[in-house]
């Protein structure tokens, strides 16, 4: 290869690679000095000794000149040598000074070649010697780029080592062959340490890359193991950890902050009804909202779930924690676009302030949740702060717990019976068993409590067995026309071994399946679709019939639970109380009839207690009812009673009372 291709090809191949340049010039910048100061003492060295025989211009100003250009070239050095050279530097930085080396070499040999002739043998000598001397010091300090000592071993052996052989002495020529040599053997030292160098380099870069990509992995993890991925708030770990430390800080500063529990009302039913994916959008969606309501000292975390936490850090007054929560709570409730449909949900909050409300994370945490508790039940959509009053509510719930724990349920449960009433042929069509249960220590305990209580734990499912199996025998006492209905907890309904095993109790009472209906919340069909579905299924299939309880107090449209096998559904009293006074209600109440007409569902409107509420609903269509206007739940006792035909008049007692 020639040596300007050579030369090229360096200079191609540095260029490839300008990391690599860079360093090899950050190498080369700190022999500039010495390179210098070699060719400063050298030069002047020379000039001296040829003042005499040498014309002025050759001894003095070329060299004064020569010299000047090298103090320029160091101060330069000076002022930049902590420059950082950025890659696209490096590579002009290279181009500049091979012309440099180009121009200083030629400069330097030409004077050289120059002043040869002048003087003595002794001051001839002394310029082959300044130029031996002078070229492998210069292709020592340059010899991190190879490029540029190879252009100046080439410039000096053909300007200078032809004048040494043309003077056709045998000293010179020896000295103009061992320069040559010298320097070729010098170029091939470059070479291979310039192969060192490079692959020292490459190393150095394997070893940070490897270290970059380590830091990546554990940024990585770290971000895996805090941030939800798919809302992309902290998560979980993240929430606890910042809860902990703001407690422990707070504490130490006698300071205050508040601790917020967020949890979606109607999410499970997006989830259900459009699919998990668009659920997913939801809950992205969500993210976003909250996101955009965070400011310094206001954070907010996915729990998991549909559950989200907000931590503000300043000790609020309550009204600035309601209407902070009323903030949140408006911007959870626009509507949301899903799969081209319009979604509509809420979210309500349970707000926990420390230090009232507790000091440790656990305290804070079960209160801020007791709150919330106490939000989704009573009211849903909007901020509820923790208080005395869901502190009692925790201390009863624990205490109800224990007595249930060890409660002897077969004697203390026993069931109330609530007719359902035919408005038409004024006759009852069955009757509601409502479950009662007497404890030695806490007396009476309302069902709603301790049927809330033990759906928390697996005590449930004996609940639900002892009673359906008092209610069963109860049945076969009454006349064959009436059906029992029977309440059930959502677990029931969860999967298909419970399923078979309340089928099993219903075929063990003797009592003919058709005349058992199981009642069952809206919102408990609503925690698994599909389960509630094959398990509702495997019920009818037994021959029981189903009925959608409290309907209307969640979120399913008559669509969804139309694809659910009801055979009726109950119109929660909260519709009722007011059917003869609002007229939204009455409308509600209206569509709902109208609707299971359509859909050839019975319907049985609950909690009328008044004549002009049952006046109202039966001109709306209403036939099966019931409430206190037509009876109170009743006693076992009490229904035989009430079924049984007075002896004077032949009418049974519910006869009696719709005549009067
Ligand atoms: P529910 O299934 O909606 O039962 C009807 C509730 O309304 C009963 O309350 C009944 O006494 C009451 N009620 C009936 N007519 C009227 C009326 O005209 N006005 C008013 N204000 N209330 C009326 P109860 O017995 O306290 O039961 C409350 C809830 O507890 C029930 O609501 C049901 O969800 C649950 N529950 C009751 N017994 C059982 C049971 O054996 N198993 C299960 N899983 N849940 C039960
Ligand atoms: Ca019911
Ligand atoms: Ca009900």
């Amino acid at each position: 290869m020639g040596r300007l291709a050579r030369l090229r090809e360096g200079l191609l191949v540095a260029e490839g690679d300008p990391e690599l340049v860079r360093s090899k010039l950050q190498a080369f910048s700190r022999q500039i000095p010495l390179l210098y100061f070699m060719l400063l003492v050298n030069t002047t060295a020379v000039a001296i000794t040829h003042r005499h025989s040498a014309p002025a211009w050759l001894a003095l100003y070329v060299p004064a000149a020569l010299c000047a250009l090298c103090i320029v070239r160091c101060v330069r050095w000076w002022r930049v040598r902590q420059r950082v050279l950025t890659d696209d530097d490096a590579v002009s930085e290279l181009r500049k000074l091979l012309w440099l080396v180009g121009v200083l070499g030629t400069a330097f040999s030409l004077w050289s070649r120059l002043l040869f002739p002048y003087g003595t043998v002794f001051e001839q000598a002394q310029v082959a010697f300044y130029m031996a001397t002078t070229l492998v010091g210069c292709m020592f300090c340059l010899m991190h780029i190879r490029v540029a000592a190879l252009l100046l071993l080439s410039i000096v052996i053909l300007s200078f080592s032809t004048v040494l052989v043309f003077t056709r002495c045998p000293v010179f020529i020896a000295m103009a062959i061992d320069m040559t040599l010298v320097g070729v053997a010098l170029a091939v030292i470059i070479q291979l340490y310039c192969q060192t160098f490079t692959g020292a380099v490459g190393a150095q870069r394997e070893l940070q890359a490897s270290q970059q990509n380590t830091q990546r992995l554990s940024d990585d993890n770290f971000r895996l193991a805090n941030i939800d991925s798919l809302t992309d708030l902290p998560n979980r770990r993240s929430f606890f950890a910042s809860l902990r430390a703001m407690s422990e800080q707070t504490f130490a500063s006698s300071g205050g902050f508040n601790v917020g529990l967020i949890d979606l009302d109607g999410f499970k039913q997006v989830n259900d009804i459009y699919g998990h994916a668009s659920g997913d959008l939801v809950l992205q969606e969500v993210g976003a909202r909250l996101l955009a309501l965070a400011e310094p000292g206001l954070f907010f975390a996915r729990l998991g779930g549909d559950e989200f936490g907000v931590l503000a850090q300043h000790k609020f007054s309550n009204e600035t924690l309601v209407e902070l929560g009323e903030r949140i709570c408006n911007a959870l409730s626009q509507p949301y676009l899903v799969a081209g449909n319009v979604a509509e949900l809420s979210g309500t909050i349970g707000w926990a302030a420390f230090p009232d409300a507790g000091t440790t994370v656990t305290q804070l945490f079960e209160r801020a949740d007791a709150a919330l508790y106490f939000g989704k039940e009573s009211r849903r959509g909007t901020p509820v702060i923790f208080s005395t009053e869901h502190e009692t509510r925790i201390r009863r719930s624990s205490l109800v717990t224990q007595e249930l724990r060890h409660a002897d349920l077969e004697a203390e449960l026993f069931l109330e019976f609530q007719p359902i009433y035919d408005l038409l042929t004024h006759r009852p069509m069955g009757l509601e068993a409502l479950g009662r249960w007497h404890n030695p220590r806490l007396g009476m305990v309302r069902p709603e409590e301790f049927i809330r209580i033990a759906e928390r734990t697996e005590l449930i499912l004996r609940i639900t067995d002892v009673l359906l199996r008092k209610a069963l025998d109860e049945v076969a006492r009454w006349p064959s026309e009436l059906f029992l209905s029977f309440n059930l907890p959502a677990i029931d309904i969860s999967t298909s071994a419970r399923a078979r095993r309340l089928i099993d109790i219903v075929s063990a009472s003797g009592v003919p399946p058709h005349r058992v209906s199981f009642e069952i919340t809206e919102t408990a069909v609503t925690r698994d679709f599909e389960q509630a579905h094959s398990a509702l299924t495997m019920i009818k299939q037994a021959g029981c019939r189903v009925s959608l309880d409290d309907f209307g107090t969640g979120y399913s449209s008559l669509s969804y639970v139309h694809r659910l096998p009801f055979d009726s559904i109950k119109i929660d009293r909260s519709f009722v109380t007011d059917v003869d006074s609002n007229s939204a209600s009455k409308k509600i109440v209206k569509s709902v009839l109208d609707l299971c007409r359509n859909l050839g569902l019975e319907c049985v409107v609950e909690g009328l207690e008044t004549a002009q509420q049952a006046e109202v609903v039966k001109a709306l269509g209403a036939r099966a009812v019931q409430g206190y206007l037509f009876s109170p739940p009743l006693r076992a006792n009490a229904v035989d009673t009430y079924l049984r035909p007075a002896p004077d008049r032949g009418l049974t007692v519910a006869e009696a009372q719709a005549q009067s």
